[in-house]
């Protein structure tokens, strides 16, 4: 299958290509058109294997460019991971219309509320706490469309992050579609999972 068999617009397909990607991996073969579906999803495959594409290109594809609210939100764990995921998504939409933004914690907390002022990000990448702050002022989460938990096993089972988790969780509206990656799947996580969101699709590949 090609990217384009699974569903995405074109111009991300093109911007693959300019980056040598051109075949998709087992778990975006898998995760993409579940995503683009609706469905709430758990990625379950290991560090390498090309998750973050497998979230970020389903989610740029439910995008309404003629909207401006936040529709797709990434949280990751760590400062790192979110300003990488964000580089991701920077390249596939450098040539269209959409506004999107990194919001992480050591980024000045001012500034980034200027920028909520005038810029208005369709999605935005970040990490927990600083997400939380944001959006108990200017960042709304009324129409956010899908979240995503990156290194979900470490938002959720640590009982530290699983404060922050949980308050996003509660900041999401109620139609909200979730979505989970993770590189281990332990009996633990999966029946958390299953209680917070309904029907999730579990997609694992080794
Ligand atoms: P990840 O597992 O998301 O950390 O991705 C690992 C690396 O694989 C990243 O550098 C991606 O750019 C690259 N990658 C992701 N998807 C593909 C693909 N379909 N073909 C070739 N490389 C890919």
């Amino acid at each position: 299958k090609t990217f384009l068999d699974l569903g995405l617009n074109e111009r991300y397909v093109k911007a693959l290509s300019e980056k040598g990607i051109e075949t998709p991996t087992k778990i975006q073969e898998q995760g993409i058109p579940a995503i683009i579906e609706g469905k709430n999803v758990v990625l379950h495959s290991q560090t390498g294997s090309g998750k973050t594409l497998a979230f970020v290109l389903p989610l740029l594809e439910k995008l309404d460019e003629t909207k401006k609210d936040l529709q797709a939100l990434i949280v990751a764990p760590t400062q790192e991971l979110a300003m990488q995921i964000f580089q991701e998504v920077k390249d596939l939409t450098k040539d269209t219309p959409y506004e999107v933004e990194a919001f992480i914690g050591s980024g000045n907390i001012k500034r980034q509320l200027e920028k909520l002022k005038k810029v208005k990000p369709q999605l935005v990448v970040g990490t927990p706490r600083r997400i939380i702050e944001l959006a108990e002022s200017k960042l709304k989460m009324h129409h956010v469309q899908a979240v995503v938990f990156d290194e979900a096993d470490r938002q959720i089972l640590d009982r530290k992050s699983n404060e922050d988790y949980v308050q996003l969780e509660r900041k999401m509206p109620g139609n909200c579609q979730f979505i989970f990656a993770s590189a281990t799947a332990t009996p633990e996580l999966m029946n958390r999972l299953s209680q917070k969101v309904s029907d999730p699709v579990f997609i694992s590949v080794d």
